[in-house]
């Protein structure tokens, strides 16, 4: 018990002095948009957070709470029009927050499936709804006007669906454990951890954005998939900075270094292999063949119609929209867990995304209009799932402009030295 409080309050103050990176007289608020709050489930944390904050010399520290059972009740018994709107106080919260140049920190803890009983047309447009009125107010941390961090936090809902063989109090303690492990909180000196570790990504990311590979050829246990990279694609990592200039981490943890594929220069077959998680689905053991940058085929052991239905959601779903190394030694993918959540799930190998690309992996990408993007080779869609390729079995060589190889990671591992 004194070793919990000591990692949370060690992670408290990752979250506030590395990844958000709170400034002295800024404010801070902790919710989660979605959700319409942060989980009560999470007191513990955002007390720790709030103490660690005001130590760092915050003005002030708000919270939004939520009840995971109210928010079911609110589901359930309250008419549908009013249980999908948005409240207009909390857009309007968050939006006065933002503006007066506080920090954000949302906070994940629950797991997909949670409000299975409700009928899942109210849970998503109760999801547009809440992501229409805080569309101004997200502007904000989209373009690093703030600085903001995503975090996850162990909650019995999360834990169950993560150890679903555990007692639920066993579950959250691992669950915390996990936590507390891939974010290198159980390290001597976490905040040195995290700044060697970002440093490391950073000098990774300008090695790759020198070399302007014009592909990256994946070769492994049946996978041979070659993923053209367009010109002025441009490598990022997880480190951020505020428009004003304060450096931030966006995410905690993060692992990887992504870039845009080129929308139509992907050739041959990869298979997946972790199972991928997709709308309430387990889709799993999966290949997918490409030609000309699109899908011409998926095969799966389960889920088969589901990665299918995937795929054809709309044009851009059938091609790539990110590729992502990670390498096999990192923390996350050490573990072996599914966490049934992105933000740790995406950081836990080497991935491929269906769908989007994100313009600012592409010079200049931000100021191009869609037409501009997809000319450029940057693909679009209203999709963005990522599904891992990475494991110790898999190369990867990045391919020179005259034609030549050279190695980027080999069984899983880096194979450059900086
Ligand atoms: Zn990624
Ligand atoms: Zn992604």
């Amino acid at each position: 018990m004194a070793d919990f409080k000591q990692n949370l309050r060690a992670y408290a103050d990752l979250i506030v002095r590395v990844g958000v990176n709170l400034q002295p007289g800024q404010d801070l608020m902790i919710t989660n948009i979605i959700n319409r709050g942060v989980s009560l489930q999470t007191a513990p944390l955002v007390r720790a957070i709030a103490a660690a904050a005001y130590e760092a010399g915050s003005r002030k520290v708000d919270v939004i709470w939520s009840d995971p059972e109210l928010r079911l009740l609110n589901f359930t018994k309250a008419s549908p029009d009013a249980a999908v709107d948005y409240p207009d106080w909390m857009a309007d919260a968050l939006q006065r927050h933002v503006e007066n140049g506080g920090a954000l920190v949302t906070i994940h803890a629950d797991a997909p499936g949670l409000l299975r009983q409700v009928d899942s047309d109210l849970v998503s447009a109760a999801q547009q709804s809440a992501l229409k009125k805080t569309h101004h107010a997200r502007q904000y941390t989209q373009s690093n006007k703030v600085n903001w961090l995503v975090i996850g936090a162990s909650s019995p809902d999360w834990a169950r669906r993560v150890f679903p063989d555990l007692p639920e109090e066993e579950a959250v303690d691992r669950l915390w454990e996990t936590i507390f492990k891939v974010c290198r909180v159980d390290r001597q000196d976490p905040v040195a951890a995290w700044q060697n570790h970002i440093e490391d990504l950073k000098s990774r990311t300008d090695y790759l954005n020198h070399k302007h590979y014009t592909a990256l050829k994946f070769s492994g246990p049946g996978t041979d998939l070659t993923v053209g990279l367009p010109d002025g694609h441009i490598w990022r990592s997880g480190r951020g900075q505020t428009q004003s200039g304060i450096p931030f981490i966006p995410n905690l943890p993060t692992e990887e270094l992504f870039t845009a594929p080129h929308r139509a220069k992907v050739e041959g077959v990869v298979t997946a292999t972790k199972p991928l998680s997709y709308g309430g689905s387990l889709i799993e053991d999966f290949t997918i063949r490409f030609e000309g940058g699109k899908v011409v085929s998926v095969s799966a052991r389960k889920g088969e119609n589901v990665l299918q239905k995937l795929v054809d959601t709309d044009e851009g779903s059938s091609r790539l929209g990110e590729v992502a190394l990670v390498p096999y030694s990192s923390p996350i993918s050490q573990t072996g867990i599914m966490f049934f959540n992105t933000l740790y799930d995406e950081n836990a190998a080497c991935h491929l995304a269906l769908g989007s690309a994100y313009p600012f992996n592409l010079a200049n990408g931000e100021a191009m209009s869609s037409e501009e993007l997809l000319a450029a080779g940057c693909n679009r869609s209203v999709v963005h799932v990522d599904f891992m390729v990475g494991s110790n079995q898999i190369d990867v060589d990045g391919v020179c402009a005259d034609g030549t190889h050279e190695a980027v990671m080999r069984l899983g591992e880096w194979a450059f030295d900086l």
